[in-house]
């Protein structure tokens, strides 16, 4: 008795979103929550940015703009694929969408049909699977072990391939785990890959400049396998542009072309203004990224240290992005101080919530029900006294 489609009513919410507004409401009831859960960077947008967005009001941005984006953006972001990844491409292959969200959502609809399969590198950023479901296609998460930082192999990806796999989705650096992609792994996933050219590969590479490791590998980069990628790319994390939603992919001409045609009946081109101030962005370089990575990079010292304190919190050490997922299961079956028992790792999260005010994500909804997420991109001080509560509220269960 409900006039909500099927395909709504099997879509989880989006964890994150649900678990922010659960601190919210703890903070509306004045407890210094500190929340831990979002995957925002906590940096005003680069002033530049702003002043180009100031600008590009009084220069009358403020039609309808080019489904795919506005041609100096989309020649700017191709000058951005040369110079960061060694990338040819050409402006009819990049079409710009309202975030990396809805790049990662064009992709998946260009390409999936029903029944068809989307192999998806586990732990997984939360949206991956939906979109997929979305698409009916087949989520086929397949997880990567804690000895290798939770990255999959590519022995492990071939294993899983099927006569219909049709797509394979991962992000690296990667969220949540934090784990980045060597050049070696990357190019056996790749020599998978050109065995098999009926699968593509949507590789979202939005925490690019988010990385501590060093190198940043693009899996088009590899000559064999470029017609068979579909590069994800955006504003949001590296210019600290959450909310202006803005976000990119690359990929050949015909499902670039098969892009730009479902966002035409969609959402029809991203905000004129946003491009503008994308624009701006990607002409200052990296140097207001590298700012911020430099901070985000401290953090990730600080944290991991006071998390390597708390007996029983199991993790790699995260080499890009701004999450910890530590592996949380020496604490299921404890009980609370309130003689509650907590089964799993969404009770480990609500617990944190309620007793060290602390608000993460549950692991189940990154495919990894072992785990749970905190986001490192806070201010120092109050990732000390979040896992200063944390120590303490996870020293009383017994
Ligand atoms: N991909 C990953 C791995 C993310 O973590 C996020 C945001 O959290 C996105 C894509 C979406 O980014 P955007 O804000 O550009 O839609």
């Amino acid at each position: 008795t409900t006039i909500l489609s099927d395909r709504v009513l099997h879509m989880q919410e989006s964890a994150t979103i649900a678990m922010a507004k659960k601190s919210r409401e703890l903070a509306a009831q004045g407890i210094d929550v500190i929340n831990l859960s979002f995957g925002e960077p906590d940096f005003q947008t680069p002033q530049y940015i702003k002043d180009a967005a100031k600008q590009a009001l009084d220069e009358g941005y403020t039609f309808y703009t080019p489904v795919p984006g506005y041609l100096d953006l989309r020649q700017a972001i191709c000058d951005k694929f040369q110079r960061d990844n060694n990338l040819s491409y050409k402006p009819t292959e990049i079409v710009v969408s309202t975030g990396a969200k809805q790049s990662l959502t064009n992709a998946v609809l260009a390409l999936v049909n029903p029944g068809d399969e989307v192999i998806i590198f586990s732990p997984y950023w939360v949206s991956y699977a939906a979109i997929v479901e979305l698409a009916e296609g087949v989520a086929v998460p397949i997880v990567g072990s804690l000895e290798n930082d939770y990255k999959v192999t590519a022995a492990e990806f071939e294993a899983a391939i099927t006569p219909r796999t049709k797509a394979v989705m991962y992000s690296s650096p990667c969220n949540p785990t934090g784990a980045v992609f060597s050049r070696a792994e990357l190019g056996a996933v790749a020599e998978v890959l050109a065995r098999h050219p009926g699968i593509f590969a949507i590789a979202d590479e939005i925490y690019e400049y988010i990385n501590f490791a060093g190198e940043h590998v693009s899996l088009a980069s590899f000559p064999e396998v470029k017609n068979q990628v579909i590069t994800i790319n955006g504003f949001s994390k590296g210019y600290a542009m959450t909310g202006w939603r803005l976000g990119y992919l690359a990929a050949r001409q015909d499902i670039a072309a098969a892009c730009d045609k479902l966002q035409g009946q969609m959402t029809s081109g991203t905000c004129s203004i946003a491009q503008r101030a994308g624009l701006a962005a990607l002409q200052g370089g990296r140097a207001s990224a590298d700012e911020m990575v430099q901070a985000y990079h401290r953090r990730r010292d600080l944290v991991v240290a006071m998390a390597q304190d708390i007996p029983g919190l199991k993790m790699p050490v995260p080499e890009g992005a701004f999450y910890v997922f530590p592996d949380v299961t020496a604490f299921f079956g404890r009980t609370a101080p309130d003689g509650s028992v907590l089964h799993d790792s969404g009770d480990l999260a609500l617990y944190l919530l309620n007793d060290a005010h602390v608000a993460s994500v549950a692991g189940d909804s990154f495919g990894a029900p072992d785990c749970i997420r905190f986001s490192t991109a806070a201010a120092d001080d109050k990732l000390r006294t979040a896992f200063e509560r944390i120590k303490n509220s996870l020293g009383q269960l017994q």
